[in-house]
């Protein structure tokens, strides 16, 4: 897979050498200056769904931070909990990361890898004295933790070492059913920091693995895992969003304790919470199951091949988590923000091309019957290296119903009964008359008359039109399948509901819309991962799985900035 170039040049960025420095980078850096001989980080998804925007951001900050300083970086599976993890995520999220443009090299690690070390480790801590089995129920134990109050110690906080020993040994060999007993860290039932009291390690289930099978019935909590197993690989910054800022206490106690030859230092940022869109795995699974959406690929949603289907590009992505920046307070990110990235990132480089959404057929009264000609038209101004391409013109055309107006209002430049517009690429048309269908009052046909001297859309005697609208010849025309896609909830912030609702109650029901459109010929045969545009429509991409030659299927990647929609809104706010 090809790899973006890097999106930072030099001075611009958050992330760029010479560039501002976010608070990441000054600690690394007084590291660095303190002595400290190399950076490596790494980045510890749980196999528990795909991979979301949110994942992207932590990805570029730490595999970004290690490029940056010359340093390494790891891709660590949490495979914790088996219950929830599967290998087809294992999967999807090492695919995802490397179409990011990441590369890890050989260093691929799961914590499953480590469980025999985690073993010897809690053996450790209990010959301490620093760990003790629990024989409390999962309730019991909550019912202890307290509260604002100091919790009570556990009645088998003291039991001898011995019988600790013991007990764990024999909750490993699957002498207990599961959640029968715990290891639990003996730290302080009345720290103000719930996590120190005596935090549970390891719990018992019998939960198949995929990749320890059955070898396993205990297995080690999130917070007992995750420290050690940036030690055993030399992690030196272990960078992880805010929710785990009071877990630091406790990821730094376990390896006071344990006293191992690296000792990494834990660096909470704010994760990205982006409007209109929820980041979370737990969530998006739910949607997935309850088929709200078609699939974790879904292109409405916010996972990392949900956007890649609906035409997002690596370098769109990336570039996106390069402007938002990294900080540690919280904030929620404009949804328009991404989808400014993929415009900036398409606009230079994707073709134009020009198809009909919503047809109504434009007759050029005068144009000769049976006869057509082919005009060419600019592939990219943006781009003059992308050349030019014919498109068929005849007599009867289509245009989109909403180019036209029976009665145009002010500032309207477009197609009306009398007035004269450019067709792109083409002649300008003058508007003589429309049908309507008897029954619906709607539009069947519009009339129009060509000016033979205004060919290629420029008239000889300068006289200037306003309006610009695109076209196809109804007869070249080809079908296709058009999906535009809307924010997939309707509110700004759909984690917030009401007591009693659920978040699925703020899915937008309009997020999909299915069009039968008619393009331009030269999209016959566009392949997916070819993004174009159509012209005052949108950036399109063919969508990957439905799309064929001979049936096209485009999906809306970005719309275009409507301005007629801003103008309209100005005229209404002035007529009120
Ligand atoms: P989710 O709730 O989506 O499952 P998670 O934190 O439980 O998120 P992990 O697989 O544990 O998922 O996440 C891997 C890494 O990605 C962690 O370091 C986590 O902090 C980071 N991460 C998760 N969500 C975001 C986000 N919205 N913004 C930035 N980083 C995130
Ligand atoms: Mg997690």
């Amino acid at each position: 897979m090809e790899r973006p170039p890097s999106l930072h040049p030099p001075g611009t960025r958050d992330g760029a050498p010479g560039g501002p420095v976010n608070f990441v980078r000054a600690i690394v850096e007084a590291d660095l200056a303190g002595g400290l001989d190399r950076v490596h980080t790494r980045f510890p998804p749980e196999p528990n769904g795909y991979l979301h925007i949110g994942h992207v951001k932590a990805i570029c900050l730490n595999f970004g931070l290690a490029d940056l300083y010359g340093g390494l970086y790891n891709l660590r599976f949490d495979d914790t909990n088996p219950s929830r993890e599967e290998v087809e995520y294992v999967e999807s999220m090492q695919e995802d990361i490397r179409w990011l443009g990441f590369d890890w090299e050989d260093r691929l690690y799961f914590a499953s890898d480590y469980f025999d070390q985690l073993f010897e480790y809690a053996v450790r801590l209990i010959e301490k004295g620093s760990a003790y089995v629990c024989d409390l129920t999962g309730e019991e134990i909550r019912e202890y933790r307290g509260g604002v109050e100091p919790g009570r110690d556990s009645p088998w906080r003291e039991r001898p070492k011995e019988e600790s020993l013991d007990l764990l040994r024999r909750m490993r060999a699957g002498e207990f059913p599961d959640g029968a007993r715990t290891l639990r860290a003996k730290i302080d039932m009345a720290s103000p920091n719930m996590n120190l009291r005596d935090p549970v390690m390891y719990r018992i289930s019998r939960a198949h693995h995929h990749r320890t099978g059955d070898s396993w019935c205990i297995y080690p909590m999130y917070d007992w895992a995750h420290g050690q197993s940036d030690a055993i690989e030399g992690i030196t910054h272990s960078i992880c969003t805010l929710e785990f800022e009071n877990h630091r206490p406790l990821y730094d106690w376990f390896l006071d304790q344990l006293d191992l030859p690296h000792k990494p230092k834990q660096i909470e940022f704010a994760p990205l919470t982006l409007s209109y869109t929820l980041l979370s795995k737990r969530k998006l699974v739910e949607l997935v199951n309850g088929g709200h959406v078609a699939g974790w690929d879904d292109p409405r949603m916010p996972t990392v091949a949900g956007l890649r289907r609906r035409g997002y590009t690596s370098g769109a992505i990336r570039s996106f988590c390069d402007e938002i920046g990294v900080a540690k307070f919280n904030s929620t990110v404009d949804l328009v923000v991404l989808e400014n990235s993929l415009r900036n990132d398409l606009n230079p480089r994707a073709p134009r091309r020009m198809g009909v959404l919503h047809p109504v057929r434009l007759v050029v009264e005068n144009y000769p019957e049976g006869e057509e000609e082919e005009l060419p038209a600019t592939n990219n101004p943006e781009d003059e290296s992308a050349g030019t391409r014919n498109v068929p013109f005849s007599r009867e055309l289509l245009v989109e119903r909403d180019d036209f107006r029976a009665e145009a209002p002010r500032k309207w430049f477009r197609l009306a009964p009398g007035k004269e517009v450019r067709l792109r690429y083409g002649y300008y048309v003058t508007c003589t008359g429309f049908d309507t269908d008897p029954v619906t009052g709607e539009v069947t046909e519009i009339r129009c008359t060509y000016d033979p001297e205004t060919r290629g859309g420029d008239s000889a005697d300068g006289r200037k039109v306003r309006g610009t609208i695109h076209w196809v010849s109804a007869t070249h025309a080809i079908d296709a399948e058009v999906r535009l896609y809307d924010h997939l909830f309707c509110v700004p912030a759909p984690g917030d509901v009401e007591e009693g609702g659920h978040f699925t109650d703020n899915l937008n029901p309009s997020s999909l819309e299915v069009i039968a459109a008619k393009v331009e010929p030269a999209l016959a045969d566009v392949r997916p991962g070819e993004p174009f545009q159509l012209e005052r429509t949108g950036y399109f991409c063919a969508d990957e799985k439905d799309s064929s030659p001979g049936a096209p299927v485009f999906n809306r990647s970005v719309a275009l900035r409507d301005s007629w929609a801003k103008i309209e809104q100005k005229l209404a706010k002035g007529a009120t």
